[in-house]
C-alpha cells in the first residue's frame, strides 16, 4: 500500500486496512482543523487505489479483511459512479469484506440523492462518520463549517434513510467561552433529531497553524476551563433526547472519560460529571492529544 501524507482515521478503525481513495479534505476551511493543511485536495486514480487494494491483497493474502476505511477527509465527495466502481473493485477482491466506511462532510451526503445513498449502501458502503462539530449556527458560521444545523439535520436523516450506519463527531468548548449554553443545547437539539447510531466528543485543543490558533492568540477565542467544559457537557446531556444513540467520550482529547447509550445511561453519566466536578480531578493538559 502506499500512502500520501499523515492519514487520519478514526479511533473505532485502528483495526481496519486504510485506503486513501482522495487527497486532502475538498472542504479545507474549518478554522479548527490542522488536519489536510498540507496537502492539496485531490480524487485519486482510480487505477492507482484499485493497484493498492491489490498489493494489500498480497499482503494479506493469509489474513481476512474484514473492515476498510476509505481515507482522507471525505471520501464521500467522490462521484458516485467512481465510488460504486472502487466499492465493487474492494468486494471483489476481498470477498471477506464485512463493512466499509469513510468520512463525509454533511455538505458532501447532501450532494448525494436518497438514490445514490441506496446504491452505495447496497454496493458495501454501511458506515459514515460525520464530523458535525456544533448544532449552533453561529458556532458553524463562525469556524466555517461551511453548513447550517438544519443541513446536519438533513445529512444525518438522508444517511438514515439510506440505512446505513452514522457516527457524528462534535466539539467541546468549539464554541468558546461566548457560546457555552447554546453549543450545549443546539448541538443535543441535532443529535435528537438525527438520533444517529453514535456520537462522539473531542474536547477542542487549538493547533498550530490554524485560524483558530491565531484568534485565540489574538485574544479574539477564549478557551474554556475543564470545569466550564463539563458544564457544557453537562447541559449537552441534560438536554439529549436519542434514545438508542451510543455515546462516546473518552478520546484522548477529553478531560474526563464518558461513555453510555442515550437516554438509558444519562443519569449515570451526570453523576460521573458531577463527580469530577467535585474531585477537581480531570485529565492533565500535557496527557491531552488530537
Ligand atoms: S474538519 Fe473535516 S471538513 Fe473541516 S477541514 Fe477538517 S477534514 Fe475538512
Amino acid at each position: 500500500m502506499r500512502y500520501e501524507g499523515v492519514v487520519y482515521r478514526p479511533p473505532s478503525e485502528a483495526g481496519s486496512l486504510i485506503i486513501q481513495l482522495t487527497i486532502g479534505c475538498a472542504r479545507n476551511t474549518c478554522t479548527f482543523c490542522a488536519m489536510f493543511k498540507e496537502k492539496k485536495f485531490r480524487v485519486r486514480k482510480l487505477e492507482e487505489v484499485v493497484e493498492d487494494l491489490v498489493m494489500a491483497r498480497k499482503y494479506y493474502s493469509k489474513i481476512a479483511v474484514k473492515r476498510i476505511f476509505l481515507a482522507d477527509g471525505d471520501a464521500l465527495i467522490v462521484k458516485t459512479k467512481d465510488l460504486l466502481y472502487i466499492l465493487n473493485k474492494i468486494k471483489e477482491i476481498f470477498p471477506e469484506i464485512e463493512r466499509i466506511s469513510a468520512y463525509g462532510t454533511p455538505a458532501d451526503v447532501n450532494l448525494k440523492s436518497d438514490e445514490e445513498l441506496e446504491m452505495l449502501k447496497a454496493a458495501g458502503l454501511d458506515m459514515i462518520y460525520m464530523g458535525a462539530e456544533s448544532g449552533d449556527d453561529t458556532v458553524l458560521k463562525d469556524v466555517k463549517k461551511g453548513v447550517t444545523s438544519a443541513e446536519i439535520i438533513e445529512a444525518g436523516l438522508k444517511l438514515k434513510k439510506a440505512k446505513m450506519v452514522v457516527s457524528i463527531t462534535l466539539i467541546s468548548g468549539l464554541g468558546g467561552k461566548a457560546r457555552v449554553k447554546e453549543h450545549a443545547i443546539n448541538s443535543a437539539k441535532v443529535i435528537s433529531a438525527i438520533k444517529p447510531e453514535y456520537v462522539g466528543f473531542l474536547t477542542l485543543m487549538v493547533e498550530p497553524g490554524t485560524e483558530l490558533y491565531t484568534q485565540h492568540k489574538a485574544g479574539e477565542f477564549e478557551l474554556l476551563e475543564p470545569n466550564e467544559i463539563l458544564q457544557e457537557m453537562r447541559l449537552f446531556i441534560e438536554t439529549v433526547d436519542a434514545e438508542g444513540t451510543v455515546f462516546r467520550a473518552n478520546h484522548a482529547s477529553n478531560y474526563i472519560s464518558l461513555k453510555g447509550t442515550f437516554n438509558r445511561d444519562k443519569e449515570i453519566m451526570l453523576k460521573q460529571i458531577e463527580q469530577a466536578e467535585k474531585n477537581g480531578v480531570f485529565k492533565p493538559e500535557m496527557f491531552r492529544g488530537i
